[in-house]
């Protein structure tokens, strides 16, 4: 058996580790005799993996205890519709940033709830920066601002924490959360769809400052109200019970290797010796304003796009694959989260360094 280098924006790579511990507790899990996937949500089993991995996503991004974690379905595009079902509060206005494809969603469903202040747009330059602060065009009376911290699409990444004073910041951290240690306590919400860098799919996490939740729109469905599922432990109905358990094997690999912070530096070293190779070579380009680069996608362009299918097949040939870009900016893009080692992005590098020298 070998593993490839996969560079999908997501379903993404796991650690390997993780899915080692897994197979080997696919059939008995720490001798109870069934798979995770057999167990009832509601068994002591279940309950401890479940208390385990909150307990320890806890510790990871040392989230307050004013803060519930709810362990969802629905992925991060139902957080488009549950932010404003849930976070408006009587109010019938709430601030957008639109940095990108992501971004367009959150507020297209928005639209649906309420009006939307767009307060900052990067689509004139094709998305590839964040806006100047000094431009944006706050609401102090809005129910909350909206903000994409990393666009999984274009590669843009805010790489501050903006500031809207008593404002609550909603933020869809789908493509950088666990990156690097995040101050939690600035947020209203966090949430995140677990298939980027969290683990499988069919899991959607929210962090959300207690003192937010309760004041959905009455007509709000029971399984779309925060309250819901704070109240029941994300145990209202029958939770994504394995993707929940995968999760908590990949919290435990993070604390293993050191935590947010080791996880930060060697994601910035990966990504920083990336866009050095594409700065540095004639060949490769990366459209994105410096300041925002993304540590997580980074997509590039070849210099002759009719090259970009012999560029993927000769990398897949080389143990490197899912690197063509996004079908809405085209290219290629190599998603690099926390489970792509260090080594795949050297061979990465390598791989372009002789493709340009054998094709330019
Ligand atoms: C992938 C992604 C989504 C969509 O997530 P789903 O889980 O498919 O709903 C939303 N926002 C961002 C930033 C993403 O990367």
């Amino acid at each position: 058996m070998s593993r490839i280098y996969n560079f999908s924006a997501g379903p993404a790579m796991l650690p390997e580790d993780v899915l080692k511990q897994a197979a080997s507790e696919l059939l008995d899990w720490r001798g109870s005799g069934m798979s995770v996937m057999e167990m009832s949500h509601r068994g002591k089993e279940f309950v401890s993996i479940a208390e385990t991995a909150e307990a320890d996503l806890r510790e990871i991004m040392n989230i307050p205890n004013n803060y519930k974690v709810l362990f969802l379905q629905g992925g991060a595009t139902s957080q488009f519709a549950m932010a404003p079902m849930n976070l408006l509060r009587g109010k019938n206005t709430a601030d957008y940033i639109n940095t990108g494809q992501w971004s367009k969603k959150a507020i297209v469903e928005a639209k649906r709830y309420c009006n939307v202040n767009v307060v900052a747009t990067s689509e004139a330059s094709k998305f590839s920066t964040i806006p100047p602060v000094s431009e944006w065009k706050l609401n102090p009376e809005a129910a909350y601002l909206h903000y994409t911290p990393n666009e999984t699409i274009g590669g843009v990444e805010f790489h501050f924490i903006p500031e809207a004073g008593n404002v609550p910041l909603v933020v869809d951290m789908s493509s950088t959360i666990l990156s690097r240690p995040v101050e939690v306590s600035k947020f209203g919400v966090i949430y995140a769809g677990a298939q980027k860098n969290i683990g499988p799919a069919g899991l959607t996490i929210v962090i959300i400052r207690e003192d937010l939740i309760g004041e959905a729109i009455p007509e709000t469905p029971l399984m779309f109200t925060y309250k819901t599922h704070a109240e029941s432990g994300s145990m209202y109905n029958t939770p994504p019970t394995y993707a929940w358990y995968i999760s908590g094997l990949v919290f435990e690999w993070i604390k293993k290797k050191g935590g947010l912070q080791a996880m930060a530096e060697i994601n910035k070293r990966k990504a920083d010796k990336l866009y050095a190779a594409i700065d540095g070579s004639n060949f490769y380009k990366n459209p994105v304003d410096p300041a925002c680069r993304s540590w997580m996608n980074v997509p590039f362009t070849l210099a002759i796009p009719e090259l970009d299918s012999k560029f993927l097949d000769e990398a897949k040939k080389a143990g490197l694959v899912a690197l063509k870009g996004h079908r809405s900016v085209g290219g290629m893009r190599a998603s690099i989260y926390n489970a792509m080692p260090e080594e795949g992005v050297d061979k990465l590098i390598s791989f372009m360094q002789e493709f340009e020298k054998k094709k330019s």
